[in-house]
């Protein structure tokens, strides 16, 4: 099959200008109050009853007539006969005549021929005569009938998005069934990688997101999703869920498949079947979106990347269920951040995905196609076509995605339980991403985390230090952390005793970058010395040597997995996945902290659960405290 490039890009305005004409009709349900959250009501709703439906005491007190108060006062009290006593939701009728009172509950029915109610701290009961120390006018105390809502009235408008406040009325008027819009938006998932969330995860797929998180903003939008679930990248396949789709529902969506990669064949068959009103907008990210028009029923092949999806749902999709549901877009959330760091733009319009961090935003779009972007963004900026640099700490304001709450710190570097008992001990969001330790101190360089997780060797034996000196960094402390055993991971049984038993097992060996990594080199090397050949020669006849994974679970699940018979990492992650664990080493996990941060509550938490007695206590198994943690190193400013 032929490529296809996207040579002509729609301009992001154009593209807004099209869907903003495009509109359909939903049809009309009635449904239970309790499901209508998030749902628009199709006609007004006018009111059957009064409410209140009676005469109602707002005051617990006496109901009496206003006349027989006038006189009065402090000094001279007015004696009325108590006759009954009325009880909230009380049906007897009853009756007050001239110098007669009822005691009153508040919100009992008001007596015939009462026509006020005094409080009853106006008055004193004594036995069955009442005291009235001061006058009341008509209506006193009373709520009328209809006084909230009356018989006949509209309380609620066509087009009206239900939410509590409405529940709330529409309960009040004893209305349990309400007319609603019913705009069915379906969905279909593309990609012969898919697999549905909740099966086993096999090698080679990934779990279905959008499906998902599309259904969930087409019901944040007020709409009903009807899910088509996942279709293999076959163009019969997914010609024959779009003829169903399309059948049945007033829009359509479909995610992946939509570059112009070969097999990619959504946007051909929109093409085909309908009419396409454009491919390929001018933004980033997720340029690839085919906008169509099949049967009437707007179609839209939204990108596979999650973060582009939501992003261009959010941006050219959503308005279309607005327009035809007839509603404002619901409020966004916009926050003002500074850039934490420099950005380049493209030289066109881009929605860009960045996560929010006590007020500065960072760029979150690191590959296109990397899933994480989804988790790790908060929300988008919005950069216009002619910016071409945002530099750092320039203002801008973030749209925030849905009602995410940013974090309250940013970690990067290597993964490690002992990171994630300190983010449950302080109780904050640690925004963790867990890329080793070189990544760390990139990003602590570059200013675009507050924390670096680091455990890089030197050549003295001495932990990350070195590396902050050679690297010149002196806008940061090191503090010191604690300590890890590293060894040999393996299934239980498998016969491995030590380092010298690698050549001819199968290793799964950490990313080139992280600390356990080098730390393995390191090791390697010492070995090799001993046994007088070089490192190289002896990594040779490792098996897997050159393998990278990121985490020490993921390790763990490959051993598992059998697809490697040994790997090198925590003892803490072998006892984790119930595999066998042979230490070889210790090595010292630090933070290097931004010195700028230091002084932030989010920091002084971070930094005192380190040190306490019940961090040191809880860790597990193969990690443990020393007399250097909480040390505090930092290299003095040229
Ligand atoms: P595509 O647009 O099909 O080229 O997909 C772009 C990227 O998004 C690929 O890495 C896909 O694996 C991924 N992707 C596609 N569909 C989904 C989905 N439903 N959920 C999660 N990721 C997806
Ligand atoms: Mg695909």
């Amino acid at each position: 099959m032929e490529r296809k490039e996207f040579r002509e890009l729609t301009p992001v305005e154009d593209a807004r200008k099209l869907v903003s004409r495009i509109k359909v009709l939903p049809g009309i349900e009635y449904i239970n109050v309790g499901n209508a959250v998030g749902r628009i009501l199709a006609e007004d709703v006018l009111s059957g009853v009064d409410v209140p439906a009676f005469n109602r005491s707002v005051k617990d007190g006496y109901a009496l007539r206003a006349k027989d108060t006038y006189k009065a006062t402090e000094p001279e009290p007015v004696a009325l006969r108590l006759t009954a006593s009325i009880p909230a939701g009380c049906a007897d009728r009853f009756f007050v005549n001239d110098g007669e009172t009822i005691e009153i509950s508040t919100g009992a029915p008001i007596p015939e021929g009462a026509d006020a109610v005094i409080m009853v701290e106006q008055t004193k009961q004594t036995e069955d005569t009442v005291l009235i120390y001061q006058p009341v006018h008509i209506a006193e105390n009373i709520m009328r009938a209809g006084s909230d809502i009356m018989k006949g009235e509209r309380v609620l408008r066509k087009n009206t998005r239900i939410g509590s406040r409405e529940i709330g009325v529409l309960a009040s008027i004893g209305k349990m069934e309400v007319p609603v819009k019913k705009l069915i938006v379906g969905i279909i998932s593309t990609g012969d990688e898919l697999i549905e969330p909740g099966e086993e995860l096999k090698p080679g797929k990934i779990f279905d997101a959008n499906s998902y998180a599309i259904a969930a903003n087409v019901e944040e939008c007020g709409a009903i999703p009807r899910m088509y679930g996942i279709v293999p990248d076959e163009g019969k396949l997914m010609e024959e869920a779009l003829d169903r789709a399309i059948n049945e529902c007033n829009i359509v969506l479909t995610s992946g498949s939509t570059s112009a990669g070969i097999g990619d064949i959504m946007y051909r068959i929109i093409e085909d079947k309908g009419e396409t009103l454009t491919h390929g907008i001018a933004i980033k990210p997720g340029k690839p979106v085919v906008i169509g028009m099949i049967n009437g029923v707007p179609t839209i092949g939204l990108p596979g990347n999650p973060t582009s999806a939501l992003s261009i749902f959010n941006e050219f999709v959503a308005p279309i269920i607005y327009n035809s549901l007839g509603v404002a877009p619901s409020f966004k959330t916009k926050v003002a951040a500074v850039m934490g760091t420099g950005i380049r733009s493209g030289g066109r319009e881009e929605l860009f995905p960045v996560g929010v961090v006590r007020g500065r935003a960072y760029p979150a779009d690191k590959t296109s196609g990397a899933i994480t972007t989804l988790a790790d963004a908060d929300g988008i900026i919005e950069i216009k076509a002619q910016t071409e640099y945002i530099e750092a700490g320039s203002p801008v304001e973030v749209t925030m995605f849905g009602n995410a709450r940013s974090p309250d710190l940013m970690f990067v570097g290597g993964q490690c339980p002992g990171v994630d008992l300190l983010e449950d001990m302080t109780g904050k969001m640690i925004r963790t991403l867990n890329m080793g330790s070189s990544a760390g101190f990139t990003a602590i360089a570059g200013g675009t985390t507050d924390i670096a997780g680091v455990n890089m060797p030197g050549a003295e034996g001495e932990y990350n230090l070195p590396v902050i000196m050679k690297m010149g960094l002196t806008r940061v402390v090191l503090v010191k952390g604690y300590r890890r055993e590293l060894g040999l991971i393996f299934r239980p049984g498998k016969g491995v005793a030590e380092l010298g038993d690698l050549p001819g097992l199968r290793l799964i060996n950490r990313n080139r970058g992280s600390g356990t990594r080098a730390i393995l080199d390191m090791e390697i090397g010492r070995l090799a010395a001993q046994k007088g050949i070089s490192r190289a020669e002896l990594t040779k006849t490792i098996e897997g040597y050159n393998s990278g994974s990121k985490t020490h679970r993921s390790v763990c699940d490959a051993i598992k997995d059998e697809r490697a018979d040994v790997g090198f990492g925590l003892k803490a992650a072998a006892e984790e996945a119930g595999l066998a664990f042979i230490p070889v080493t210790e090595d010292e996990f630090d933070f290097v902290i931004r010195k700028d941060v230091m002084d932030t509550p989010e920091i002084k938490s971070f930094l005192s659960v380190l040190s306490s007695h019940e961090f040191s206590e809880r860790l597990p198994a193969g990690l443990r405290t020393y007399e250097r943690t909480g040390e505090t190193i930092s290299l003095p400013e040229m």
